[in-house]
């Protein structure tokens, strides 16, 4: 895997704190409706829907999911079924001989270890076979309402031009994130990861970010800064 590269921005923690405290009010307001693409209705459909969203759309898993969730109501299910079959229900996500093990890898560990429910800690949850710090924070905060920092492709690239952290390795920069946002004020470290994707899909894209047309560009120190091919964070993220 490549080595993630650091922001061109010097970042002074103490600035960004007050940076986040000016722009999580208007981002809120700007995107009141901000929330998880993926469709799920309960957590262990929720985690199949992100296990399955690594390199896919999520307009092409919740295509996927309508069917899925249909056929396979519980962590039981998976297992009822060769691993063979559950391969062609999600092949279409891709990667998916590996998906359909960490499904059913998980599925295990929950009945065998978790009494058929996902398990609610960081700890826990990082125990599930294909689950990282960025699934796990996506289950904490919107199955469960527990505060979670998810570091996915925007909240990295839009960290990195809003000078909030030099870091581009997701768990560093989850780190340093969790110093610098409230954890629950103005929507808190949940809402805080769903306006930032919110923001970087529709203003703060990866090539071409509208910063004249940006409600926190007074507040970001890339506004007006930004041209094709000078990013703060790596091309592509
Ligand atoms: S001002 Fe430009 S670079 Fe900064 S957040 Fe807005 S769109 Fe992104």
């Amino acid at each position: 895997m490549a080595k993630a590269k650091k922001s061109k921005l010097k970042v002074d923690p103490a600035e960004a704190k007050e940076r986040v405290l000016k722009i999580l009010p208007i981002l809120k307001k700007t995107y009141p409706d901000a929330k998880i693409a993926l469709n799920w209705d309960d957590p262990w459909n929720l985690f199949v829907a992100v296990v399955l969203s690594a390199q896919c759309t999520d307009v092409r898993v919740n295509i996927v999911t309508k069917d899925l969730f249909e056929k396979y109501k519980c962590p039981q299910d998976y297992l009822n079924v060769p691993q063979e079959e559950l391969e062609r229900d999600i092949r279409s996500t891709g990667f998916y001989r590996n998906k359909a093990k960490n499904i059913r890898g998980a599925a295990r560990k929950i009945i065998d270890d978790f009494g058929g429910k996902v398990p609610r800690t960081m700890d826990e949850l990082l125990t599930l076979p294909g689950a990282g710090r960025k699934t796990a924070n996506c289950i904490l905060g919107n199955a469960f309402g527990i505060p979670g920092i998810t570091c996915d492709t925007h909240v990295i690239r839009l960290s990195g031009r809003l000078g909030l952290s030099e870091n581009s390795d997701p768990v560093k920069l989850e780190f340093d994130l969790m110093e610098i946002v409230p954890k629950t004020k103005f929507g808190g470290w949940t809402m805080f990861s769903h306006y930032l994707i919110w923001h970087g899909r529709n203003i703060c894209i990866a090539r071409k970010p509208d910063c004249p047309h940006c409600p926190i560009a007074p507040y970001c120190p890339s506004a007006e800064t930004l041209t094709c091919g000078e990013h703060p964070a790596p091309i592509g993220i």
